[in-house]
This record gives structure tokens, sequence and C-alpha cells, in this order.
């Protein structure tokens, strides 16, 4: 297996992608630590800027993307096994998220002293909460497809292109080829774009993390403290432990060359607080370096940042026990086991936007009939040192679904994905 391809070694470290986003982190922090508030509206718009930029391309990338890719699986067997394991993967790490959750809490008791009273408390942002799930089912069938797009709704969005996907594979040749050329060319372009706007990566998460910084501070984290090592730690043992092993045992792969070529979807999701608005870089960085082929990655990806969000799902479920012990109420077994369903349900109906998690934890809540204005005061709390632990799970949502990615190519005989460290940053605008 090789290591490094031979270009990169010429390229001083400081030209590097990477290190540039990595240097930018760091400068944010000391930039918002230093300036504080005050500095928020001299750099802010630069993180403004690259969010508007990143979604400004997420519907035309991902309607391009799924046409593309599933009129190239072609409709029936293929695309029915496909769909198939990605709901398999989808499952079976969100559910071993959750338990970890579950275990950590049982494990550490962050509730039983957790100090509510010193803690700040703030308003819950307006964000739409899950309906039950059969209006989450009815959800993804958009009616009118274009007002789908224009509101962003990927679920929408996601069917119909599967449903166009498939009807183009059934049309006779003189029909088909113009459509699948026209889309894989309009994909190629999309692409293109997001490799440009990738490139001025380093300059957004300066804007982003300086705000972070400036406006939140670091006094808030004191009170809630072992409740965020709890759920910090759940969330590094899924990352680093979890999905590695699936990486290493179910696809046969090693990790390290993963991490590493997912160096900038990760710091883009750990900015951006948003697996929607990282979906573009992890989209090029999966196909480009990873080498995912198209008619993977575009069906297991924008329908992982959607709805594959292991890193929520530890959360909703640590959240809920932890308010459970903070109120001194000990759930049964099977009232645990009803936290661990309905988190993988909440995970599915959160957005992927910053703060989703936090606000869908209400759907949680109540299937354990925890209500009333004490529990509203906690969950206000959590807000408070919300956005650290959302940089974080966001990072596990958008490396969850890349390991999907490139576990089921490999399962499809793709050997080519990860076969070595991809570190060459001008892959992102390379002409293919
Ligand atoms: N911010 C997360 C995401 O976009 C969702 C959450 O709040 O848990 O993946």
């Amino acid at each position: 297996m090789q290591e490094e391809n031979t270009p990169e070694r010429n390229v001083p470290w400081f030209r590097k992608l990477h290190w540039q986003i990595l240097v930018a982190m760091a400068l944010g922090i000391l930039a918002g630590r230093i300036g504080g508030t005050e500095i928020v509206p001299y750099v802010g718009w630069l993180g403004t800027l690259f969010v508007r930029l990143l979604r400004m391309i997420i519907v035309p990338l991902v309607l391009t993307s799924i046409i593309t890719g599933v009129a190239s699986v072609g409709g029936g067997r293929s695309l029915g096994r496909l769909f198939g394991k990605t709901l398999g993967y989808y499952v079976a790490t969100s559910a071993l998220a959750a338990l970890t959750g579950l275990l950590l809490v049982n494990l550490i008791q962050p509730g039983a002293s957790a100090d509510l009273v010193s803690a700040e408390k703030r308003d819950l942002p307006e964000l739409e909460s899950a309906g039950s799930p059969i209006e989450l089912l009815l959800d993804i069938v958009p009616q009118n497809v274009i007002d789908a797009a224009a509101k962003a709704d990927m679920l929408g969005v996601i069917f119909f292109c599967i449903a166009f996907g498939i009807a183009i594979t059934g049309l006779p040749d003189v029909h088909r080829k113009p459509l699948t050329t026209f889309f894989d060319a309009a994909f190629h372009a999309m692409m293109r774009l997001t490799g440009g706007i990738i490139m001025v990566a380093p300059l957004g998460v300066f804007g982003l993390i300086t705000r972070v910084v400036g406006e939140t501070g670091f006094d808030s984290f004191r009170a809630l403290g072992l409740y965020m090592v709890t759920i910090a730690s759940g969330l590094t043992i899924h990352m680093f432990v979890t999905l590695p092993l699936m990486l290493l045992l179910v696809g046969r792969m090693r990790p390290s060359v993963h991490f590493r070529n997912m160096t900038e979807p990760l710091a883009m999701a750990f900015s951006t607080s948003s697996s929607g608005a990282t979906l573009p870089v992890t989209l090029s960085a999966v196909e480009k370096k990873v080498r995912v082929p198209n008619k993977v990655s575009s069906f297991v990806l924008p329908m992982g940042a959607t709805v594959n969000m292991d890193g929520t799902a530890l959360y909703e479920c640590a959240g809920v026990l932890f308010i459970a012990q903070a109120l001194g109420q000990s759930l049964s077994l099977e009232q645990q086991i009803i936290v661990v369903v309905t988190a993988l349900l909440a995970s599915i109906g959160a957005a992927a936007v910053p703060s989703a998690g936090l606000v869908i934890i209400f759907l949680v809540l109540e299937a354990v009939d925890l209500r009333g204005p004490e529990v509203d005061v906690i969950v206000g709390m959590m807000l408070a040192i919300d956005r650290p632990l959302d940089m974080f799970r966001t990072a596990v949502n958008v490396f969850s679904d890349s390991c999907g990615a490139a576990i089921i190519a490999k399962s499809e005989g793709h050997d080519e994905v990860n076969a070595q460290v991809v570190g060459d940053d001008d892959v992102f605008l390379e002409n293919d």
C-alpha cells in the first residue's frame, strides 16, 4: 500500500490546504479570545460568506450528483442492493452511537452532580421540530419539487432525484444518452465550483471560529463540565474506536488513511456545525481522495447528511438521560430502550443545521414523559454550552457518512477505495 502520492512531497506544508485550515482554526481561537465580541463584526462576515457559498451549491450539487449516480447504477436490483446496504449501515452505526451514549451516562452519572444553578441559561432558537414518524415519511415525498428545492428540503429533493434517475435508466438510448451526458457534465461543473469554494475555506474557517470563541467565550462551559465530558467521551469513542473498527473489520481499510483523506470535510463540519453546509466538501473529498465512485457517494452522502447522524443520536440519548438524572428521576430499563429508539428517530428527523439536535431533544423527552418548566430550564442551559458539542457531533455525523460510503463502495468491489492517502490539495480543482 502506498502511503503518499509523490507530488505532495514537493509542496511546502503551508501551501497544503489542511494545514491552512488548521492554522486558521488556531488563529480564530486566538482572535476570538483576545478580541471578544468586538472583533466579531470585522471578521465574522468571512464565515457567513463562506457558509453562504457552500449553501448556494448544495441543491444543484445534490441534484446533479444523485441523478448521475442513480442513472449509472441502473434501476432494479443493483439500486435495491445499494439502498439496503445504505440503510443497514445508517441504522447499525446510529444504534451503536446511541448505545455508547446510554452506557456512558449510566457509568459517569453526570446529572447527579450537575451544577445547574450557576449555569447560564439561553432561550431556545426557533427551529422546526420533527413531527410524528408517519409525518416524517410523508414529508419525504414533495408536493412540488421546485418548492422543495427552493426551501432546500433535502429529503424531498433526494426522493425526486432518485425517482427521476430511475426513470432515465428505463428510457431508450436516444433519450437516455443526452440526459445522462447533460447531468454528468453539470455534475462535473458543480464539482469544479465546489473545488473553487474549498480553496477559500481557511478564510471562512477563521471567520467562523473567531465568531464562536468571541461570542461564547469559555466561561459558561464550567458549570456543566461533567455533562460535557460525558458527551465528548462518547463522541470520541464513536469516532476513534467504533467507526475505525467498522472500516477495519467490515471494509478492510486502514482507518488512518481514511482519517487523513477526510481532513478537509472534518475541519469544515467542525467549523460550520452543519452537515448540510459541509456536504459539498464531503462529496468532493470522498470522490477525489477516498476514491469512492459517484454512483455510491451520490447515493450514500446526501441521504446520510440528512438522515444518518450518529453524533446526534448519541447526543439525544445521553442528553435525555442526563436531564432525567438532574431531575432525580431514574429511568427503568424499558424507558431507556424507548430513549434509544426515539433518539434514533430524532436523529433522522433532525435537520443538518447548527443546534438542530438540541431542539429535537424534546421529541425524545416526550417519549419518556419528561416535560415541564424545569426541563425547559435545563435544555436552555444545555443550549448555552451547545456550540462546542455541536461542532464535535457534526464532525462525527459527517465522518460516519464518509465511512459508510467507503465501506459500501468496497463491498461493491471497488478496491481502489482508500488505497492511499491523497494529500495533494489541487485534487479538488483537477480536471476530470
Ligand atoms: N449540527 C448537526 C449537523 O448538522 C445536527 C445537530 O445539531 O446534532 O449534523
